[in-house]
């Protein structure tokens, strides 16, 4: 299996800062995002913080979008991560070429979101 070539827009959120440090989102109704982990999508590490970057953007009043490119040093891949975070804890993105939803089971844990992006590419 050939390693992929990251794209332009790959190299593009990679130059720009880290998502954990563009984190916690926040929401009027007081809810926030603290967290947001990636998986390599080569060899389902999580990718280190400050090699996962992109764009964090409010896209409304209630949601957020998360662009992100991750560079994982483990096995040199590039995982592109795209969803949104809404105000009422779930996320959504795209999977299998469909728009998705997810709820969280508990609000307190995030093991679903590392989960979740394990599905996604
Ligand atoms: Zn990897």
């Amino acid at each position: 299996m050939s390693r992929k070539k990251p794209t332009q827009r790959d190299l593009d959120l990679l130059a720009m800062s880290s998502i954990a440090s563009q984190l916690p989102v926040r929401f009027e109704n007081k809810t926030a995002w603290h967290v947001f982990a990636g998986e390599c999508r080569g060899c389902k590490q999580t990718i280190p913080d400050e090699h996962l970057r992109g764009a964090v953007t409010r896209t409304a009043q209630w949601c957020f979008t998360i662009e992100a490119s991750g560079y994982c040093p483990e096995c040199r891949s590039i995982t592109r991560f795209l969803l949104r975070l809404h105000a009422d804890l779930t996320a959504s993105g795209p999977m299998n070429g469909l728009w998705q939803t997810w709820k969280p089971k508990r609000k307190a844990g995030f093991a679903w979101l590392l989960r979740f992006l394990k599905l996604t590419r």
